[in-house]
């Protein structure tokens, strides 16, 4: 199983980081060891001071698939989700630096949070999810998938062109505005829809 990530996925977010606003989709993969085990706390890496929160929607691929056209690309999918995608932002700052890959600073173990699934056919409209992330009970990320630069369907079709889909692989698909610093004794809850789909502690 792999971990597909979309970067730069909504205007907010790049202006918040100064981004450029990319002409193409930026990709970068996690492997497998990043998923955070179901019900354990995640433990900040003694090599980073400021790792973010960066909530995300997913979506769960179920069949195998290359150059997958957008037009086919929702029967490759029947579940939908949240996750976050942990960034070792002082870490990822220095490999950008210097162009290198953001793999130390996102493939970690534990950086890849995956929530609860729900069947896409609970939604109307899978470019209209409302999500958002809370921490300490105060809301710090909140994005519709409509802003999204690249929708899920686009991005199926994107990332197919390169990598062959698997079932069980895992789609992130960019984080809105709001990322942040986490603490030791933070508490973080997503929700999608106002249903939610995975809480969590800080140590
Ligand atoms: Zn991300």
């Amino acid at each position: 199983m792999k971990i597909i990530c979309i970067g730069r996925n909504y205007t907010a977010h790049i202006n918040e980081l100064e981004n450029e606003k990319p002409e193409e989709p930026v990709v970068f993969i996690k492997p497998d060891s990043s998923v955070l085990p179901k019900q354990q706390d995640f433990y900040i890496p003694e090599f980073s001071n400021d790792v973010h929160y960066e909530v995300e929607v997913l979506v769960k691929i179920k069949k195998v698939g290359k150059h997958i056209s957008k037009e086919f690309a929702p029967t490759y999918y029947d579940e939908v989700g949240l996750g976050i995608d942990f960034t070792a932002r002082d870490l990822q700052s220095k490999l950008k630096e210097k162009g290198l890959p953001w793999e130390k600073a996102k493939g970690f173990d534990g950086a890849a949070v995956i929530g609860e699934w729900l069947p896409k056919k609970d939604f109307k409209d899978i470019n209209d999810l409302n999500f958002k992330l809370v921490k300490n009970n105060e809301i710090v990320q909140e994005g519709n998938t409509s802003l999204m630069l690249w929708k899920i369907d686009e991005i199926i079709a994107y990332v197919s062109t390169f990598f062959m889909l698997k079932k069980g692989d895992i789609i992130f698909t960019g984080t809105p505005a709001g990322v942040g610093k986490i603490s030791p004794n933070d508490y973080l809850s997503g929700s999608l829809e106002d249903k939610e789909l995975f809480t969590l502690k800080i140590k």
